[in-house]
């Protein structure tokens, strides 16, 4: 035993990358070096319906979406942009806007100067700004507005659209070596030297290297952490995380978070955002939930309290537990856009919710308050632990709502503002 050393604590390493800003009015978001690491999202309204878009970039903003991007596509959907943003403003949401331009970007940012004002970041696709000599004329244009309007930009290079002269000279390169590289080697480097190499000709026009963020999206895992580990060795610009195209429901899930927990526990990433296809019906903001919970899940930030619930198993022939656990989980995340207001620190709360005595009672001790729910053959009654310890026990209907009650109370009580007023005079 003696010979035993404490086993280190678990954490993501250290960022590694310079910090860059991002700003609507007085709110400033920053990115990269200490800053936490950003959630973004991207609307699939049609700009031009500018109240559409301003809904849904409101609910994703209250969802947790830190920077939200928008299609600017047509003249239509740049004319529409300081609607939507005069729409977000009336309705309080700074959250800032970026604008994803492909093909027509240097035409729609200095034909449409409201547009480049109300926008906070522009995002500029090397592989999609111009062919041969028009490439370097318009992309160049692109910066000038942004410096001219002093905006930051993400130079966002995909495989789905990378430069075809680029990748096609690389592998004319890569032909002529006496030991040729797999074909997706060559691909990475060109991701890769199109990211930096745009970033290098941007910062030579003028662009400050802060106000640059680099984005390399692929559509695999491994190919994912391979680029973007290469990525962070060769420069410090701060980078934006993402699967492309992770797909629906349980694959991009599983997908995006498989890819983007490997690169944040290296310290590789400053922004992310998890690229799913939504199922018919399902909530936009569904991308912006698991991009939080990624985050929260690897302990590098908190959005709304965590619920801890067993799996159920067959001590729990009944569904009550798994109703109250799904109950309460959607309650705290319904309250979050108020309660991140009126209880600050609220999001650091657990609560648990466990369906029998076997594991139960240990896991509510572990919350801030958790309930054990009888399992099958157990006497009807629900012990109820409150910062480790049990203080009532709930029995009959309306357990669900009476537990619902005992967590208001508790946020109240140690969140609310008495209880930040009894802090203050303690130090005082
Ligand atoms: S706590 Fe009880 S109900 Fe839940 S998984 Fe464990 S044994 Fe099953």
């Amino acid at each position: 035993m003696d010979n035993l050393k404490p086993i280190p604590v678990g954490e993501a390493q250290p960022r590694r990358s310079r910090q860059s800003t991002v700003r609507w009015g007085d709110r400033v978001v920053t990115v990269g070096g200490a800053a936490p690491v950003r959630v973004q999202s991207m609307t699939n309204t049609d700009t031009v319906d500018a109240i559409g878009t301003a809904i849904q970039v409101k609910e994703l903003a209250l969802a947790g979406s830190e920077l939200v991007r928008i299609t600017v596509n047509t003249p239509e959907a740049a004319q529409a942009v300081p609607h939507v943003r005069d729409q977000l403003d009336r309705m309080g949401i700074d959250v800032p806007l970026i604008g994803d331009f492909h093909y027509n970007g240097h035409r729609l940012l200095s034909d449409f100067p409201d547009c480049a004002r109300a926008l906070s970041k522009y995002r500029i696709n090397p592989g999609n700004v111009g062919k041969g000599l028009k490439r370097d004329r318009q992309f160049g244009q692109m910066i000038e507005a942004a410096m001219k309007w002093d905006k930051p930009v993400r130079i966002g290079v995909n495989w789905g659209s990378l430069d075809q002269e680029l990748l096609a000279d690389l592998m004319d390169q890569n032909s002529r070596r006496s030991e040729p590289w797999e074909a997706r080697q060559v691909m990475y480097e060109a991701l890769i030297s199109s990211a930096i190499g745009s970033a290098q000709r941007a910062q030579d026009m003028g662009l400050n290297g802060d106000q640059i963020m680099l984005s390399c999206k692929v559509s695999g895992v491994q190919d994912l952490i391979a680029v973007y580990r290469e990525l962070a060795r060769r420069c410090d610009y701060a980078l934006h995380l993402g699967l492309t195209e992770a797909g629906m429901a349980t694959k991009g899930t599983v997908a995006s978070t498989a890819a983007l927990s490997v690169l944040l526990q290296e310290g590789i990433g400053d922004t992310i955002r998890v690229s799913l296809t939504p199922q018919p019906g399902e909530a936009r903001t569904q991308e912006v939930v698991i991009a939080t919970e990624i985050l929260q899940a690897m302990g590098l930030r908190k959005f709304v309290p965590s619920v801890t619930a067993c799996p159920g198993c067959g001590r729990t022939t009944s569904v009550t537990f798994q109703e109250l656990a799904k109950q309460i989980d959607d309650f705290l995340r319904a309250q979050m856009p108020v309660w991140r207001a009126r209880y600050p620190g609220v999001e650091s709360l657990k609560v648990a919710v466990m369906g029998c005595i076997v594991n139960g009672p240990g896991e509510s001790k572990h919350a801030d308050i958790g309930i054990s729910l009888p399992g099958t053959g157990e006497a009807p009654a629900a012990p109820v632990f409150i910062d480790g310890e049990k203080r009532l026990t709930l029995r009959g209907e309306s357990i669900a709502h009476e537990f619902q009650d005992i967590v208001e109370r508790y946020i109240e009580n140690r969140f609310g503002a008495s209880a930040a007023a009894a802090m203050t005079e303690q130090q005082a």
